[in-house]
């Protein structure tokens, strides 16, 4: 049978793909430290699981409504309402799979084809290849290190056409973790304004703040922002929750409308377990999130401290998320036995190869200088991977 078009030119999610690989080495019995992918290495809370068990037992095992059953979508809209500012009805709230399926609803009712997406760079792979999905253009604007990874008012303007569509925002950021403050997202928010793009928002890493960052949602800069942007997020990451698929979004309601007509004819409705799962942990207790945040401070100023001590290596302390994200061009050139090393690629794939630890390549986030270690792992797995790492950089000639 012939894939069309569209099919061939997927990409498998490079992240989870290193992922696998190294859960299948380690089960092979190797030593493998694991800074692949992003998923908090935590155990879910006790409520939230409790919460689904009594869900299973008190036979809540049916389809739901499409969007989620109405008392978790009040929950959210309550949660934004306290935290972010922002004032939803239930009815323009949509629960999905994940956020990962929360952002594929919302491109693919929001771009089509002649449509551009502007798509800051570093991006998370899933955007991108999302956005091709719809037929719409990426527009990539790169931003740099020096400037923190955040977009400008300046980049914004110059990069919007009467194509443009949407502005991709990501904050805190997967790869960078870069947080941006209330007045550089008024700086974005003026340029969206005088044009006709929209904002998707993703604030899935709003929990995972450091050094007193504060997390803003644009929407809650201007209703009229509000009226175009669609606010996503999920459990993933801030409740150790990445297996049970729960992700959602805010918008104006013809865009949750659609967005619920279209996973009306895929998924239905997210597992009716997971959403009071999902109750539990917004609603409940949050004390479990503070102590997941005490380690990851722990474990970033610790690889921070390690990243900075080896020469060659340039990193931004991240103020958000839990990545790390050094540029390694200094290393380009060097070579390993016959290997010379070139790229993020040629040195993750080394140092899976020869020192059993996995990370993910810039490339996957578009630019190929720079690798991106996740530290949802223990400090003493962290430890050893950080000694794997210095210890064969220097050993490279
Ligand atoms: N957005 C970003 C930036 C992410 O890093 C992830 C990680 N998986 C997601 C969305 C999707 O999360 P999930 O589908 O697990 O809710
Ligand atoms: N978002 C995480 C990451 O970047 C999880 C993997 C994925 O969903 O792609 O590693």
């Amino acid at each position: 049978m012939e894939l069309v078009r569209r099919a061939q030119g997927i990409s498998p999610s490079p992240t989870l793909t290193i992922d696998s690989r190294a859960k299948a080495m380690k089960a092979a019995g190797a030593n493998v430290i694991n800074f692949g992918v992003g998923e908090p290495d935590f155990d879910t809370p006790e409520h939230i699981k409790a919460a689904a068990v009594a869900a299973i037992q008190s036979g809540m095992t049916k389809y739901t409504a499409v969007g989620g059953i109405i008392e978790l979508r009040r929950v959210i809209a309550d949660k934004l309402r306290a935290e972010n500012g922002l004032d939803y009805k239930p009815e323009e709230i949509i629960v999905s799979a994940g956020a990962k399926h929360s952002l594929y609803n919302a491109f693919q009712v929001l771009c089509q084809e002649g449509d551009e997406v502007i798509l800051p760079e570093p991006y998370w792979v899933s955007y991108l290849e999302q956005i091709k999905l719809t037929g719409a253009r990426p527009v990539l604007v790169k931003t740099t290190l020096e400037s923190g990874f955040k977009l400008t008012p300046e980049q914004l303007r110059s990069a919007i056409t009467p194509r443009s569509k949407v502005l991709v925002l990501n904050s805190p950021s997967n790869p960078t973790g870069a947080v941006y403050s209330r007045r550089e997202l008024e700086g974005l928010a003026e340029v969206v304004l005088g044009s006709n793009i929209g904002v998707i928002s993703d604030e899935i890493y709003e929990k995972l703040l450091y050094d007193g960052e504060e997390h803003i949602s644009i929407a809650s800069l201007d209703t009229r922002l509000k009226e175009r942007t669609v606010v996503i997020n999920g459990v993933s990451k801030a409740y150790a929750m990445t297996g049970w698929r729960i992700g959602y979004a805010a918008a104006p309601l013809a865009v949750t409308k659609a967005m619920t007509d279209l996973q009306s004819h895929s998924t239905s409705n997210p597992t009716s377990i997971a959403q009071a799962a999902t109750v539990a942990a917004l609603a409940g207790d949050q004390s479990a999130l503070q102590e997941m945040l005490r380690q990851f401070t722990e474990r970033r100023e610790y690889i921070l401290g390690r990243l900075a001590g080896i020469d060659g290596v340039r990193c931004t302390r991240p103020g958000g998320a839990f990545y790390a994200y050094p540029h390694m061009g200094a290393f380009w050139g060097r070579k390993y036995g016959d290997n010379e090393v070139n790229s993020g690629t040629d040195l993750a794939k080394l140092l899976l190869e020869e020192q059993q630890v996995a990370l993910v390549p810039g490339i996957t986030f578009g630019d190929d200088d720079y690798i991106r270690l996740s530290y949802a792992a223990g400090l003493d797995t962290i430890r050893e991977g950080l000694d794997r790492i210095e210890a064969w950089l220097k050993a490279l000639r």
